[in-house]
């Protein structure tokens, strides 16, 4: 499927590695660029774990990815019927990273945990029907009224 997204200029700075840390830095990454999307989700679940209307994250391939410290998680059922694994910090809280059995071999890190992640723009907004009032989504992002049914090799 092919969808107008924002150009993100991260897109062709393959080389960069993005990092990022917890509130009381516990648990640290480090990740190879470039995402293979930013997004913005509304849904109910990334609302109740960010604690504000929206989580945004960027996702790459697991095996970008390099993770120290120990991580909880909680998993749960998503609309789509794919099972959400939501990884966080045991010790403040901070959620690091999500996983979608429907992108397998991909984790979603949360950009509000990264350290340099200046250059990255939200590409697409899901689950736009569930965003409260009082909450915002870029004009120039696609947006989606649930999930949309791409994968992450259909690109952008
Ligand atoms: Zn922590
Ligand atoms: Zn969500």
């Amino acid at each position: 499927m092919t969808v107008s997204a924002k150009t993100n200029t991260a897109q062709t700075n393959t080389a960069k590695t993005y990092t990022g840390a917890c509130l009381c830095g516990a648990v640290r990454y480090s990740v190879q660029g470039p995402p293979v999307v930013v997004a913005q989700c509304h849904c109910a679940e990334c609302r109740k774990i960010s604690g504000a209307g929206h989580s945004t994250g960027a996702m790459f391939p697991l095996t970008a990815l390099s993770l120290q410290g120990e991580t909880s998680t909680f998993s749960y059922t998503s609309g789509a019927g794919n099972t959400v694994t939501k990884s966080f910090c045991p010790g403040c809280g901070c959620p690091i990273m999500g996983q979608n059995s429907g992108m397998p071999g991909h984790g979603t890190l949360t950009l509000g945990s990264m350290e340099n992640a200046e250059d990255l723009a939200v590409q697409v907004v899901i689950y736009c029907r569930d965003r409260p009032i009082w909450d915002q989504a870029d004009p120039e992002a696609a947006c989606f009224e649930t999930q949309p049914g791409w994968k992450p090799e259909d690109g952008l």
